[in-house]
C-alpha cells in the first residue's frame, strides 16, 4: 500500500483517444437511487444475477495512444483500485502485459465519443465510466474526462476505478451512501475507502477464504 501511495505524486493525468470495439450488456444504467423506503436497514448492496465462477481473474490495459508515463500511472491505479476489492474478498487479481499469449477475464481502456458498444461517452463531465457484469469483463473509461489523482478538481481515476470494478465483479447499485458503489461521483476523498455495504457485497459473492479454511477444517473432523 505504501508503494502504490507514491502514485500521488503523479498528480494530473491527461489522455488520448482510443478506439476499441466491444458490444454487450452495460451494467451501469447511470441511474441515481432516490427511494429507499423497501430497503433493509441492513442491506442496502444488490448483487447482479451473475458473477465471475472462479476467483482469479487477469486483467490488462490497451495500451492504444496512451503515452508510457500515463500508462504506468494508470496500471498502477488499476492495481490499487484491484487490490481494494482482493483485500476484502477471495478474489485474486493477474495484470496481463498487452501481447501475452492468454485472452484476459478483464479489459480496460480509455475511449471517447461512440467506441462501438451502443453505449457513447458524452464528453466531459456526465458520464465518466461504465463496466459490464459477469462475465463480459469489459471497462470503459471516457477519455475526454479531466482524469486526476490526488487533487479536488477533475474526475479521480482510482475512485471511478474502484466503482466500476464492483460492477465487473457483480455489483450493482447500492443505496447506502457511504458504499462505493452508490451511484454518485465523489469528490476526491482521502478517506476513500470500501464501506462495510461493500464489504457484506463483495463477500457474498466471493466469500473470504479464511472462513471456507475453517469450514474445510470443520468438515475434516
Ligand atoms: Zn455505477
Ligand atoms: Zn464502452
Amino acid at each position: 500500500m505504501s508503494s502504490s501511495n507514491r502514485l500521488y505524486l503523479f498528480g494530473y493525468l491527461a489522455f488520448l483517444s482510443i478506439q476499441y470495439i466491444v458490444g454487450n450488456r452495460p451494467a451501469e444504467k447511470y441511474d441515481f437511487v432516490n427511494d429507499v423506503l423497501t430497503q433493509s436497514r441492513y442491506k442496502r448492496y444488490v448483487l447482479s444475477p451473475n458473477k465471475w465462477p472462479y476467483q482469479t481473474l487477469t486483467w490488462q490495459l490497451r495500451n492504444d495512444h496512451i503515452t508510457d508515463a500515463d500508462r504506468f500511472i494508470i496500471r498502477h491505479t488499476l492495481h490499487r483500485a484491484f487490490n481494494l476489492w482482493a483485500s476484502a474478498s477471495s478474489l485474486m487479481f493477474i495484470e496481463l502485459p498487452v501481447g501475452h499469449q492468454w485472452k484476459p477475464d478483464i479489459t480496460v481502456a480509455f475511449l471517447k465519443g461512440k467506441h462501438g458498444d451502443n453505449l457513447p461517452f458524452d464528453g466531459p463531465e456526465g458520464i465518466v465510466a461504465h463496466a459490464f457484469y459477469p462475465a463480459v469483463g469489459v471497462l470503459h473509461f471516457d477519455a475526454d474526462e479531466n482524469w486526476t489523482l490526488n487533487r479536488f478538481e477533475g474526475i479521480n481515476l482510482y475512485q471511478a476505478a474502484v466503482h466500476e470494478i464492483g460492477h465487473l465483479l457483480g455489483l450493482e447499485h447500492s443505496t447506502d451512501t457511504r458504499a462505493v458503489m452508490f451511484p454518485k461521483n465523489r469528490k476526491f476523498d482521502l478517506e476513500y475507502n470500501l464501506a462495510d455495504d461493500d464489504i457484506r457485497a463483495i463477500r457474498k459473492l466471493y466469500p473470504l477464504k479464511v472462513e471456507r479454511t475453517r469450514m474445510y477444517g470443520y468438515y475434516r473432523h
